[in-house]
């Protein structure tokens, strides 16, 4: 048990990032090192942060755009295709976004489905904040804290 860094009240849960360490390697150019940082944040701080991400929702907007470049060039090419893609894209994380807003207004206590639960990763959802966080204090100037997600994809799966 420890405090929540954002609310300060008492939780189990924890968030991590990695802090990168910039060295010299043997070769004599500059490494990053990618040291994990973790600190205790509470469930609810996380929730609220998942629901309160206005470009996340911004993004499937956008997406949505793809629906007119069918219009304009008919589904059978390769703008109409992709666009599909990017629409069908922008839809299904809509239904994430809507997903994690039900689960809060209604309290559900049931787990996530399977299907989901990649999607709706608290996990990184606390990551992220925790990253957030740490920028808002100016820990993070020359954006070397990475969240879960962008330091699976430099470093391939933990
Ligand atoms: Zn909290």
């Amino acid at each position: 048990m420890g405090s929540c860094v954002d609310c300060g009240c008492e939780t189990k849960r924890t968030a991590t990032v990695y802090v990168g360490v910039p060295k010299i390697g043997v070769d004599g150019l500059l490494e990053m090192t990618y040291i994990p940082q973790t600190d205790f944040l509470c469930p609810d701080c996380v929730e609220k942060h998942a629901r309160h991400n206005p470009m996340q929702l911004v993004l499937c907007l956008f997406l949505q755009l793809g629906w007119v470049e069918i219009a304009r060039h008919g589904l059978y090419s390769v703008g109409g295709l992709l666009g599909a893609g990017l629409g069908l894209y922008g839809l299904w994380r809509l239904t994430i976004l809507l997903y994690i807003r039900c689960r809060t207004w209604h309290k559900w206590s049931n787990r996530t489905p399977k299907w989901l639960a990649k999607e709706v990763d608290a996990e990184w959802e606390a990551s992220d904040l925790y990253r957030k966080l740490l920028m808002d204090q100016g820990r993070d100037a020359d954006g070397c804290i990475l969240d879960i997600r962008a330091y699976q994809r430099i470093h391939g799966d933990l």
